[in-house]
């Protein structure tokens, strides 16, 4: 699998400036408000960094994209992506297909929760990756554009279900039954990460398709 790395960088980036507004009234919300500003710095630096991450291969491009998240985020989210970005490129390996992309994504998410001390259920950026990785266990890889639509729908709901859900971690968890009723800004960035993946994965399957 040829990961397009330029083209992930570039499009998660302009993602996360596009919504840096709405991410940071929802962290208003139940935060300090400063998710969309620590999301747009983090992934600046990625965009600075891109030409250098692109040189690498695919496992090492990831851990670096990790550590430049880890260096630029001051908030909480910047460690915690960047464990999921470090632990998904440490396992990748160099030749990629889709079971290493998961069981690599498995272990991302594992050092998000032991990083973060978190599970999913607990209205954090675990609700979209738990339940995601938990689906692309039965995922049919060979299915197409249809099947990368089912794995946003997939984050989507994630993201949405955090709405219902009582913070008992991060900053949101000081609120405690003040926090029910509003999605949380981490959910919310990860399912806009991954949406972009997704459509950069369908715009990259027409192109081959019209080729
Ligand atoms: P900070 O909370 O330091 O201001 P951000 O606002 O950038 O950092 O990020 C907040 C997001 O980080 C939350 O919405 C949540 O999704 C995520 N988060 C916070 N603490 C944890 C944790 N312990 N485990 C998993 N995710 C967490
Ligand atoms: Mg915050």
């Amino acid at each position: 699998m040829d990961i397009p790395i330029r083209e992930l960088i570039d499009a998660i980036s302009v993602q996360l400036q596009q919504h840096a507004e709405e991410l940071t009234d929802l962290d208003r919300a139940i935060g300090d408000g400063d998710h969309g500003i620590n999301m747009a710095r983090g992934w600046n630096a990625v965009v600075a960094a891109r030409a250098e991450i692109a040189s690498l291969p695919p496992g090492a491009a990831l851990e670096k994209i990790g550590m430049t998240l880890v260096m630029n985020v001051g908030g909480a989210s910047g460690p915690l992506f960047g464990s999921l970005f470090m632990g998904l490129g440490k396992h990748l390996g160099d030749n990629p297909g889709f079971a290493e992309f998961r069981n690599a994504l498995r272990a991302g998410i594992e050092l998000v929760q032991q990083r973060g001390r978190s599970t999913a259920g607990e209205k954090t950026m675990l609700d979209v990756f738990v339940p995601l990785v938990e689906m692309l266990e039965t995922f049919d890889p060979g299915g197409g554009t249809k099947t990368v639509e089912e794995i946003i729908t997939t984050a989507r709901c994630g993201m949405e279900s955090t709405q219902a859900m009582l913070a008992t971690k991060g900053r949101a968890a000081f609120l405690g039954e003040r926090s029910l009723g509003h999605v949380d800004p981490g959910a919310m960035s990860s399912y806009l990460i991954i949406e972009t993946v997704c459509n950069v994965i369908i715009r990259n399957l027409a192109r081959q398709e019209s080729s």
